[in-house]
């Protein structure tokens, strides 16, 4: 192999794992070659539009449990993972990422324990890492996409296609030789899926490695029906998401209704456990939130199957075949959550008048304290379930509320990884060795940032990861080199 192509380490993938890691990489003078290779025209890419733009760097509640996989770990095997990914000392994490990016010149603002860089620029962060990177004298290559690695005398041969800018049609291959590699080329969303797909096959093909399924996380649900005369609309609610195994996930946030169903931080967080529990039916880590429990009570129950009645009562009408209510999943939106009972009970009061119609009582009612728009099809849809409720009296309004409490979207799936902000799936964590991300059945090699089968939620966790596992492989092969 030609000189210049030997290089000591190799690392494919410039985004965010990649560049905190070439940026961590203080070589003191030693005389060692590595190359930093990115599919991409330029690095980090996704970084740069992480945060809409503002970067979420990090959260002040890290912690295990904001985490999803689909590695079939035991109880067991997901303690030890832990313990041995933050070095038994979990609280250490945060503290950790916040001063690698005070080393690196990034001062951090704090806004409700979400963590951004006080310049609010996911632009100006990957650039900030990317003249780290040049400083460490790193080379970089970009519109090199790796397509093939094999094992060679103790290191690694990879085969590189170089997209020539010059000529849109000319792509060169070249072979490159590597004593140490690291794969951080990142998940399947929101990119050329083609270049991380690669990745995986090798190490799927070349190295045996456990690769799973990749599927969109964070990302929109869709639902039934769908409102879209409320596209577009932003409302603030506590969502509960649903499933059938009888287990329910709660989350605070905006929900923003969408011509497909339902967007924004909270639908985006509940879309983590949809998917994973579409996945495998198998649900959810036991020491999950306060918020999880596993029975929703007797009155969603019923309420969910006067809900199902209607449904099928109106399809029925309508021609068209429902299957059971118990396969389904929901997302149940409570408008009222930061309302006092009193408070409302005073406003219904106020404005009940036995001489206006129901439905205009309800509505003058529900504008009191959501848009218009949004309170017709309350209302709407309320008087439209009246045959399957027994009322008390006329001025009975407790059922009403409790439907505004719980009122359901059925789930019908998510849309696609294009539009997902991450990807569950990938490297079977069982595949690492989680003190230093070194693979198991490859020697040499790493892998880090989201093509390990490790998710986390809408929060800065994603990047948090991203930097971890790129500390933790900086620190195991610095010595190595
Ligand atoms: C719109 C959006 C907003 C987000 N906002 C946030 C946020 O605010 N906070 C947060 O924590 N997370 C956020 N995320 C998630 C976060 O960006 C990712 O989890 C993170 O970038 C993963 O880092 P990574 O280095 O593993 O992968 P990436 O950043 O995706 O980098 C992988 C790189 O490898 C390159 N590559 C892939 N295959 C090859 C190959 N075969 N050869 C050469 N190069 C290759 C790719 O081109 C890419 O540049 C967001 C994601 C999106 C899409």
């Amino acid at each position: 192999m030609d000189k210049l192509n030997n290089y000591d380490l190799i690392i494919v993938g410039a985004g965010a794992c990649g560049l905190a890691l070439a940026a961590s990489l203080n070589l003191n003078g030693k005389n060692k070659r590595v190359l930093l290779l990115e599919s991409a025209e330029i690095p980090g890419c996704k970084l740069a539009k992480t945060g809409n733009g503002r970067c979420n760097l990090a959260n002040a509640t890290w912690d295990s449990s904001y985490y999803h996989s689909l590695s079939c770990l035991t109880a067991e095997e997901k303690e030890r993972f832990w313990q041995e990914f933050t070095h038994g000392r979990k609280e250490a994490v945060l503290p950790q990422i916040l001063k690698f990016w005070r080393e690196h010149g990034v001062i951090l603002t704090e806004k409700d324990k979400w963590l951004y860089p006080r310049h609010l620029s996911a632009k100006q962060i990957r650039d900030n890492l990317w003249q780290q990177v040049a400083a460490n004298k790193v080379e970089l290559q970009c519109n090199s996409r790796v397509t093939e690695i094999t094992e060679k005398a103790g290191g690694y041969v990879l085969t590189t296609v170089i997209a020539d800018n010059t000529n849109d049609d000319a792509e060169r291959e070249k072979t490159i030789y590597t004593r140490y590699l690291v794969l951080a080329g990142g998940g399947l969303s929101q990119c050329d899926a083609n270049a991380p797909a690669g990745l995986y096959r090798i190490l799927q093909q070349n190295f045996q490695v456990a690769c799973h399924e990749i599927l969109p996380g964070l990302v929109q649900l869709q639902c039934k029906p769908n409102y879209l005369r409320l596209t577009g609309l932003k409302v603030a609610a506590a969502c509960t998401l649903i499933l059938p195994d009888n287990v329910q996930i709660s989350k605070i946030g905006e929900v923003l209704f969408t011509k497909y169903g339902v967007s924004g931080i909270v639908s985006l967080i509940l879309s983590n456990y949809f998917v994973k529990w579409r996945y495998d039916h198998n649900l959810l880590s036991p020491n999950k939130k306060a918020s999880h429990t596993n029975c929703y009570d007797e009155n969603i129950r019923q309420y969910l199957n006067i809900w199902e009645k209607k449904f099928i009562a109106s399809n029925k009408a309508a021609g068209k075949n429902t299957a059971s209510a118990k396969e389904k999943a929901y997302l149940l939106l409570d408008f009222c959550y930061d309302i006092a009972a009193a408070d409302l009970s005073s406003l219904w009061q106020k404005i009940y008048s036995p001489q206006k119609s129901e439905a205009e009582n309800l509505l003058t009612f529900t504008v009191g304290f959501l848009p218009t728009k949004l309170a017709t099809v309350l209302v709407e849809q309320w008087l439209e379930l009246q045959p399957f409720i027994t009322k008390t009296t006329p001025d009975d309004y407790t059922d009403y509320l409790y439907f505004l409490r719980h009122w359901p979207l059925k789930l019908t799936g998510t849309l696609s990884l294009q539009e997902a902000q991450v990807s569950l799936g990938g490297v079977d964590l069982h595949e690492i060795d989680p003190r230093t991300l070194a693979l198991k059945k490859a020697k040499n090699c790493y892998v880090g940032g989201e093509m390990l089968d490790l998710v986390g939620d809408c929060g800065g966790y994603n990047l948090m990861t991203a930097v971890w596992t790129a500390m933790k492989i900086a620190q195991d092969v610095i010595h190595k080199l």
